[in-house]
């Protein structure tokens, strides 16, 4: 009799959240076939933010190594007020942190984050990758997909992932629920060489200016050799779009009322690219039969708790035990799966838009987010953190062995 682990998963994208799944999947000894629309699997964008809790991801999937040679290890999270100039909070991600939450805090580019699980997917036997196909049609046979390409193409498996992003396709399928909320927030981001950052910035930190209805973040990547930079601020001008050039003169426009430091950082940058920031609200059923998401297409959420990519390797964990766990019963572990995550996931995506209201707070309420955070202590920050970065034991039967060892 044949085993189910015979059968390959058809996973659609090769983002982060298509590779970790096929990564996490493949050290389950299941394999999977990954189709990207794009000519190439590759990343571009600008940097990302890691928490302590996707490094109990980066065990399980055993990439720690990699990822580290390649990340930040920033020393404080801060925050400071982009009016008046004065620091409102900070965060240190010394030895308490890490003893706290067992694992640092990192900065990667998002393309070594991507090139690191591109090679440890094309370092397995078990996980096949076919750029250049765009996936239009699934049918679900019952014990079986059919997955149907634009250029005609067919793929078959027991089960699929849908890992097609923001205006995935495979959503429509299962859940049908149309576009997502364009969030009236708009986002320009660049990455610069070190040298090219003023010096009296070159922070070792990961620093948010918050200001009214703006906020400005930098911080190093590329084991410093690189700055990034994100400058965000409300406007009701876009509909929807992904990574166009901005028009600058808006951006300075916008931060008129920040203070010398942030303009004179802003002013340092000539080329910009532009992002119009959506989400949707949480969802709790993303599953049909043999067909599931992940990642942006399951929960997609603003920017604002850095969490969006680590939400889809914590779900590409996650759906691998839970494949496991139920011995290759799709429908079975598909509904476990999300069973396991919508409120997380949920409570991230929920969170998300109020720490966007907070980094944009005017009048009363930024005094009231000056005054808590100014008067809370790295313990009290820590402790609020917790339901965020701390282990998720449901999540993965791996690292709870690893934490247990
Ligand atoms: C400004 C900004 C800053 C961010 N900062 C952070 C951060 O600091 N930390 C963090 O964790 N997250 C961050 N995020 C969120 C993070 O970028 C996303 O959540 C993450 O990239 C989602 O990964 P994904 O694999 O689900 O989707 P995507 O990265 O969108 O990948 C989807 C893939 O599917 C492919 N695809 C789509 N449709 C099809 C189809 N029909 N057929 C075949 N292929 C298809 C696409 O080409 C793409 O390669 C940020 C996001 C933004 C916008």
């Amino acid at each position: 009799m044949s085993n189910w682990k015979d059968r390959q998963v058809i996973i659609v994208g090769g983002g982060i959240g298509g590779l970790a799944a096929a990564l996490a999947l493949a050290r389950k000894g299941i394999p999977s076939q990954v189709i990207e629309q794009a000519p190439e699997f590759k990343e571009i964008g600008a940097g990302i933010q890691l928490g302590p809790n996707v490094f109990w991801m980066f065990e399980a999937l055993g990439l720690i190594e990699p990822i580290s040679a390649l990340a930040v290890f920033p020393n404080n999270l801060i925050m400071m007020d982009s009016v008046t100039g004065q620091e409102v909070t900070r965060i240190p991600l010394g030895d308490s942190f890490r003893k706290k939450f067992h694992h640092p805090y990192a900065l990667i580019h998002r393309a070594d984050l991507h090139k690191v699980l591109l090679e440890a997917c094309r370092k397995s036997d078990l996980i096949r990758l076919d750029a250049s196909q765009k996936v239009v049609k699934v049918d679900d046979t019952g014990d079986g997909v059919i997955v149907h390409t634009e250029s005609g193409k067919e793929y078959s498996g027991a089960a699929l992932i849908g890992a097609d992003g923001l205006w995935s396709t495979i959503r429509q399928i299962v859940v049908g629920d149309g576009k997502p909320n364009v969030a009236g927030h708009i986002t320009y981001r660049a990455v610069l060489p070190t040298s090219e950052m003023p010096e009296q910035f070159r922070w070792r930190d990961m620093v948010l200016w918050a200001g009214e209805k703006v906020h400005l973040v930098h911080y190093p990547l590329r084991t410093g050799e690189l700055f990034n930079l994100v400058a965000v601020f409300h406007s009701n001008r876009y509909e929807e779009g992904w990574d166009s050039y901005g028009d600058p003169a808006e951006l300075h426009e916008r931060f008129a009322k920040t203070c010398e430091p942030v303009r004179t950082l802003l002013n340092k940058i000539e080329s910009w690219r532009m992002w119009v920031l959506c989400d949707r609200p949480p969802i709790k059923d993303w599953s049909r039969g043999r067909i599931t998401l992940v990642g942006d297409a399951a929960h997609p959420m603003l920017q604002y708790l850095a969490q969006g990519a680590g939400m889809s390797i914590e779900d590409a964990v996650c759906l691998a035990e839970k494949v496991v766990a139920m011995n290759g019963d799709y429908p079975a572990a598909f509904l476990a799966y999300q069973q396991a995550r919508y409120l997380r996931t949920g409570r991230v995506q929920i969170m998300a838009r109020v720490y966007g209201e907070f980094y944009h707070a005017a009048g009363v309420a930024k005094e009231l987010r000056n005054m808590m955070l100014g008067t809370r202590t790295p313990e009290d920050a820590m402790a609020g953190m917790e339901w965020l970065y701390g282990r998720q034991p449901e999540l993965m039967a791996g690292a709870a062995a690893a934490m247990a060892s």
